[in-house]
């Protein structure tokens, strides 16, 4: 169906001035009033026909002008819903409204928003702000909305390009390796067809020799690129995107939006440290243009990126926003999903989803997929954890955990808010680096946790919000939290010990016998963290004079077990016997090579299905 025929399908009243997309979305503009407040009913079996949302939205006709609207609000907005700020995006016919509690905005089966639109016939959307919000969040919304003009033309393009026929094609799939493959780091897959030329992560290596994803590959081309899906945050996913923009790139990069927000916080934090050693990969401009490309989707939407290609974001359980990616090609012509980086047993998430209709090829990763790979359960990290403080309060000392501003950093929280109280230990616990920001965004977009936190988060009690957090953000701050009498703990970053203000308590702490260091993370070799936790004696610290010294360490270290951000062996192969498709042909990514062919080969014995374990830069041929 093209578009004169789509609105020829109209009822006859709908009054249509303009026509565009939005993304994959067909929007009509009306200036008819009853048409924008009740077209959307009468639009049922076009848009089923079409396979495609159709947005009414009201023309400049009849939307009532700024000022006035802003007035009505005044009147029709619930005073306790924390309205922060109003904002108007003429060009698509939007008002933003960030308020506190979203929830009092759109009201009861949608009555407020219903009201402000048959008012002032803008269409109303709202985003939620958190008390001290993160400064990141701000920002990317703010860009999004700067952005506004640029962005009506840069989503009808996209819509043009989608385009509403799908007419037959030969048909063909090649799916190429890029990065991510027998390693863990820059994963990165290229999905080819005759319409179509998409990546689906762009991230970068955690070795210094091998940090670039294979974009010098033959078959990819950055002018010719349609879409970029980012799986999740993580710069092993996400970090080389913003390069792909440096280099011309003016497409769009679909997420989810908390991996929109992360990932500009991670790539931020990487420029920083870049370009203190040398030179950055890319400007921050970069980061802005990806900023001001990306396309959000919830799970679950169905979303078509480009002319033969529909995709669905799934939870992942891995870190907040994470995603698996069910893609659909041609009409009913081939399924892949790819799982990107998956969880079963997290704190904080639900495990991931498993109920797909219909998977040809999946490519699951396998970071913990080798034969010795168990993760001990949930309750031993709890009890281990609760072990060491009590011990330490023992020795009046304060227990210091090294983490990762995103993901680790939450899980321990919503641990020991599950923990101390029950135990009756009423002991401050210090927050310290990237780590508060990041947990203001987990309060930010609360629908991307377990439904068991969203549902004590509705109640009104957010864990994260425990009065036993305390923000630790300048240098005397700190120094306070180290000079303090009694027992506390400190969660500071970064996660491996090389760099961040863990040193700094460290420093200060680490020839002390009182308090406790607890490792609750994976320690890559030739880290600090790898080398204390393997038992290094002393370490060589800077003094306060800058002078390189010998500390010996006298405090206790501990390796607390059992909280991971990936699913272990056991987990994987869960994962595969619960998904409710049988695919054809299972791919293993993201894994140290032996791991990955390890798992490959189990579960080729143990499910008789294909698999296999493909290498950088191989490409294979789906149909
Ligand atoms: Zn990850
Ligand atoms: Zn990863």
């Amino acid at each position: 169906m093209d578009k004169n025929e789509l609105l020829e399908h109209l009822p006859s009243d709908a009054m249509i001035t303009k026509f565009a997309f939005e993304g994959a979305d067909v929007v009509l503009y009306t200036k008819n009033k009853n048409f924008f407040l009740e077209g959307g009913a009468k639009l049922k079996e076009l848009i089923s026909k079409i396979r495609k949302r159709i947005i009414i939205m009201p023309d400049e006709l009849i939307m009532c002008p700024e000022k006035q609207a802003r007035e009505h609000l005044k009147k029709i907005l619930p005073k306790d819903a924390g309205v922060e700020d109003i904002l108007f995006e003429p060009e698509f016919g939007k008002i933003i409204i960030r308020a506190q509690k979203p929830g009092l905005i759109i009201g009861k089966s949608g009555d407020v928003f219903k009201k402000i639109k048959k008012t002032i016939f803008w269409m109303p959307y709202v985003q939620r702000v958190t008390k001290d919000a993160s400064v990141i969040v701000n920002r990317a919304r703010d860009i999004v909305h700067e952005e506004a003009k640029y962005r009506y033309k840069f989503l009808n393009d996209i819509g043009k390009k989608i385009q509403l026929n799908k007419g037959p094609k030969k048909e063909w799939v090649r799916m190429s390796f890029l990065g991510g493959s027998r390693e863990v780091g820059r994963s990165c897959l290229f999905l080819q067809t005759k319409e179509s030329r998409v990546l689906f992560d762009c991230g970068v290596g955690q070795s210094t020799e091998e940090v670039n994803p294979f974009i010098d590959a033959p078959e990819f081309d950055i002018d010719t690129l349609d879409a970029v899906v980012v799986s999740h945050a993580h710069i092993d996913h996400s970090g080389f995107v913003p390069y792909l923009y440096e280099y011309g790139y003016k497409g769009p990069v679909y997420s989810t939006l908390p991996t929109r927000d992360i990932m500009t916080l991670l790539q931020l934090d990487m420029f920083d440290i870049q370009k203190k050693e040398g030179k950055p990969f890319y400007s921050t401009k970069s980061i802005r243009e990806q900023i001001k490309h990306s396309i959000t989707l919830e799970y679950d939407e169905v979303c078509d990126i480009t002319g033969d290609m529909r995709i669905v974001l799934q939870n992942a359980g891995h870190i907040l926003g994470s995603s698996q990616t069910h893609v659909h090609i041609g009409e009913g012509l081939y399924n892949i999903l790819y799982t990107g980086d998956i969880n079963m047993t997290s704190w904080m998430f639900d495990p991931a989803h498993t109920h797909f209709n219909r998977v040809e090829t999946m490519i699951v990763e396998s970071t913990y997929g080798g034969r010795q790979d168990e993760t001990p359960p949930k309750e031993n990290a709890e009890e281990n954890l609760l072990h060491v403080i009590k011990e330490t309060i023992k020795k009046k000392g304060k227990v210091v955990i090294p983490s990762f501003a995103v993901g680790r950093a939450q899980e321990i929280m919503l641990i020991l808010t599950k923990i101390l109280p029950k135990a009756k230990i009423d002991i401050p616990v210090y927050l310290d680096g990237m780590i508060w920001d990041v947990t203001k965004i987990h309060i930010t977009y609360p629908e991307f946790l377990s439904k068991k936190l969203q549902e004590k988060m509705f109640k009104n009690s957010t864990p994260f919000e425990h009065e036993m957090f305390r923000k630790v953000q300048t240098r005397n701050q700190r120094e306070d939290v180290i000079n303090e009498g009694g027992s506390s703990v400190i969660i500071a970053t970064s996660g491996m010990v090389n760099g961040g203000p863990i040193m700094e308590y460290l420093r200060n702490m680490m020839d002390d016998e009182r308090h406790t260091l607890a490792f609750v993370g994976y320690q890559a070799d030739g880290t600090l963290g790898n080398k204390i936790q393997s038992g290094l004696s002393e370490i060589p610290m800077e003094d306060k004079g800058g002078n390189m010294k010998y500390t010996p360490i006298k405090m206790d270290v501990v390796t607390i077990r059992g909280i991971s951000g990936h699913a272990d062996r056991n987990g994987l192969c869960r994962y595969i016997e619960k998904l409710t498709a049988n695919p054809k042909k299972i791919m293993f990514n993201h894994g140290e090579r032996g791991k990955s062919i390890n798992l490959s080969s189990f579960v080729h014995k143990e499910y008789n299905v294909e698999t296999s374990v493909p290498k950088n830069l191989d490409a294979v041929r789906l149909i």
